[in-house]
């Protein structure tokens, strides 16, 4: 993946400013411990992360529209398929697991894309 995109940052889950500083003190999409602790800068290139008091209650609203990407054509599927011998039933607890698995990547990529909203990409700081 190209460095200097916004895709790069939310992806790796990168500052937005350098793409080199973690966002995250636990980097990774799928941890179990420490999950939205951030450090308050950038290691790397002092990016103040922590822009105004509530800012990332703004993330709930990113986090949204891509759970609902993901999970209308899963419902859909889901009832199409039940016509062939109720096979979403069958089906059914992996994508209850499924939705569990993905909430913390899930609440991950909203603060970095709100972050990557906010802070453009730059070489120089
Ligand atoms: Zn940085």
């Amino acid at each position: 993946m190209k460095k200097g995109t916004k895709l790069y940052s939310v992806l790796k889950l990168k500052c937005p400013r350098c793409h080199i500083g973690n966002l995250f003190n636990n980097p990774g999409f799928f941890v179990f411990t420490r999950i939205l602790e951030m450090p308050d800068k950038c290691p790397h290139c002092k990016q103040d992360f922590k822009l105004e008091p509530g800012f990332y209650t703004a993330a709930l609203w990113i986090s949204y529209p891509i759970v609902l990407l993901i999970f209308i054509p899963v419902i859909i599927l889901g009832y199409s398929l039940d016509s062939i011998n109720g096979f979403f039933k069958i089906i059914f607890p992996f994508i209850v697991l499924f939705s569990f698995m993905l909430q913390i990547p899930l609440m991950r990529i909203a603060r970095a894309v709100l972050l990557t909203m906010t802070i453009d990409y730059t070489t120089k700081w």
